[in-house]
C-alpha cells in the first residue's frame, strides 16, 4: 500500500510507502557511458554547412537530458518513426530528479478536467500497456520495471479534509476510476497500524501503481540501444551541452555543441533537462544576445528508504518515507533536520515507530535527494520554442515526471511530426511561460 497524508494546504502531500525490496544496488550504481556511438546509416550530412567536419555527427533528433523524460521521448521517436536519435546528458540518466523519484503513478491527487488530467490518464494507460506487454512476452514487469499495483491511499485527519476526500472519491469515480472513500472504521480495518481517530478518513484507489525509476530507466535504455546497431540511436553521457549553433541562413538552431562533440540535427532538438532547463536555455540564448526565460525551478526532495525494515508490516521489505519539498537552489546536500522531520511525521501516523530513533537505523537507511523541475503554474512545458522551427521543450513535471513520462513522450513526437495527438497539447505550450 502506498499512502499520502493531506497537508493543511491541500496541494501538499506527505507520503509513506511500504513496499517489497527491489532496488538492486547494481542498477543504482553510477554508470559511465557503455554504449559507443555509431554513425547513423540513414543520417545524411547537412549539405548546407561547409563547417561540418568528419568528426561531427548528424541525427534527425537531438535530445538534451537523459532523465525519464528525455529517454522516453527517445524511445517514442525510435518506436514510432524512422528518425535517428542522439541523446546527451551532462551526467548519466539517473543523476537528475529521476534517480530520486519514488515512482508513484498516482491519480489520487489529480483533478478531473484539469490540464494535467488527460496527460496523466494517457500516461497511466501507456505505462499499464507496457507492463501488460511485458507480461504477455513472458517477462515479469516487477523485475523489468519494478512495477507494482500497490493502490494508493490519501489520508485526511480533519472533518474538512474528510469532506474533501469524500468529494474527491466521488469525482474520481465519476471520471471512470475505481475510487473508494474509507471512513475511519474502514481505514482501521485496512491499515491496523495507522493511527486513526474519529475524524480520520481516506480516499483509496486500488488501481494506482508504482514503478522503480532505476529499473525502468535501465529497461528503456536497453530498448533504445536495440536501435543503435541500425544506426538510429546514440548516447553521449558525461558530456554537458555548452551551446547551440545557429544557421547563418535562417537563424534556426542547426547543432548542439557539447564539451566533446558537435551533434547536428536535421529535424528537431528537444530540451528535456529537468530543473536545469531554465538556466540552460537562458545561457544558450544569452550567447546570441537574446533573453529567454523559462520559469522552471529546482524543488529539492529528500526520500528516506529503509532496507529490511521489520518494525512495521504493511507490505514490508523496503520502507520509503517522505518526500520533502523545498526551494534550496541547486543544492543537493543531505539535510539531517529534514530526515528527522520526516521520521517524526512517520511516528505521528504509526505510533509503533515512535520508540525507534532514526539514528538507530543508519545501517539500513538510504537517503535519495533530487531536484524536481517545478513550474509555477503546475503544468509541464511541452512544445515548440516560439521564434524557432525546430527547438522544443519537454520539462517542468515537478513531482509527476515519472507518472507523466510516456504521455509526454507521445505528445512531443506528435507535435514534432505535426500529427493530431491523443491529448490536447495547447495547455502545455511554451509561449504561455515566455516572459
Ligand atoms: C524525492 C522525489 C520523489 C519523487 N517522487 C515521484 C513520484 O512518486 N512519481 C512521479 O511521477 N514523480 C516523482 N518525482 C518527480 C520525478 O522524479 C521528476 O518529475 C522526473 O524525474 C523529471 O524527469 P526529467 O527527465 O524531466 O528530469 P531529470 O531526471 O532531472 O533529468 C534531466 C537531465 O538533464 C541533464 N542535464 C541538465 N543540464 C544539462 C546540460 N547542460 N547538458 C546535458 N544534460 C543536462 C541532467 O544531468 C539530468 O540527467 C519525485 C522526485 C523526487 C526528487
Amino acid at each position: 500500500m502506498n499512502m499520502a497524508i493531506l497537508h493543511h494546504q491541500q496541494s501538499h502531500y506527505y507520503s509513506i510507502n511500504f513496499s517489497p525490496t527491489h532496488h538492486s544496488s547494481s542498477l543504482t550504481k553510477k554508470r559511465s557511458l557503455s554504449y559507443k556511438y555509431k554513425f547513423p546509416a540513414t543520417g545524411n550530412r547537412m549539405a548546407r554547412s561547409s563547417s561540418v567536419s568528419d568528426d561531427d555527427k548528424v541525427f534527425d533528433v537531438v535530445i538534451v537530458g537523459a532523465g525519464i523524460i528525455g529517454l522516453s521521448v527517445a524511445r517514442q521517436f525510435l518506436m514510432d518513426s524512422d528518425l535517428s536519435v542522439a541523446i546527451i546528458d551532462k551526467g548519466v540518466p539517473c543523476s537528475g530528479a529521476t534517480g530520486a523519484g519514488q515512482g508513484y503513478l498516482w491519480m489520487t491527487h489529480k483533478t478531473p478536467g484539469s490540464p494535467t488530467w488527460d496527460l496523466s490518464m494517457r500516461s497511466h494507460q501507456l505505462w499499464t500497456t507496457m507492463a501488460d506487454n511485458l507480461q504477455a512476452q513472458g517477462l515479469d514487469p516487477m523485475v523489468e520495471l519494478g512495477w507494482k499495483k500497490t493502490g494508493s491511499l490519501l489520508v485526511g485527519r480533519t472533518r474538512a479534509e474528510s469532506d474533501m476526500l469524500q468529494a474527491r472519491a466521488k469525482q474520481l469515480s465519476e471520471a471512470g476510476l475505481i475510487a473508494e472513500y474509507l471512513s475511519s472504521s474502514d481505514l482501521s480495518k485496512r491499515e491496523p497500524d495507522l493511527l486513526v481517530d474519529n475524524d480520520t478518513s481516506a480516499a483509496f484507489l486500488p488501481d494506482d501503481c508504482q514503478l522503480d525509476a532505476h529499473r525502468t530507466v535501465a529497461y528503456i535504455e536497453k530498448g533504445n540501444r536495440n536501435f543503435a546497431s541500425k544506426g538510429r540511436y546514440a548516447e553521449f553521457y558525461d558530456d554537458p551541452v555548452k551551446c547551440f549553433i545557429r544557421s547563418d541562413s535562417n537563424g534556426d538552431v542547426e547543432a548542439v555543441q557539447t564539451s566533446k562533440t558537435t551533434l547536428y540535427s536535421k529535424k528537431a532538438i528537444i530540451v528535456a533537462a529537468g530543473c536545469w532547463t531554465g538556466s540552460l536555455m537562458k545561457d544558450l540564448f544569452r550567447n546570441w544576445g537574446m533573453e529567454f526565460h523559462v520559469p522552471v525551478r529546482p524543488r529539492k526532495g529528500h526520500l528516506l528508504a529503509l532496507q529490511n525494515f521489520n518494525s512495521l508490516r504493511l507490505n514490508h521489505g523496503l520502507m520509503e518515507a517522505g518526500s520533502s519539498r523545498e526551494f534550496a537552489g541547486f543544492n543537493t546536500d543531505l539535510d539531517e533536520s529534514v530526515i528527522n522531520h520526516i521520521w517524526k511525521r512517520v511516528g505521528e501516523y504509526f505510533p509503533k515507530l515512535r520508540s525507534l530513533s532514526i539514528s538507530d537505523l543508519c545501517e539500513t537507511r538510504k537517503v535519495r535527494i533530487g531536484l524536481r523541475p517545478y513550474m509555477p503554474d503546475g503544468k509541464p512545458v511541452i512544445g515548440l520554442v516560439p521564434g524557432f522551427s525546430n527547438v522544443y521543450l519537454a520539462a517542468g513535471h515537478e513531482g509527476g515526471g515519472l507518472s507523466m513520462a510516456l504521455g509526454t513522450a507521445e505528445m512531443v513526437v506528435d507535435v514534432v511530426l505535426g500529427r493530431p495527438g491523443n491529448v490536447n497539447s495547447t495547455p502545455f505550450n511554451v509561449d504561455r511561460v515566455i516572459e
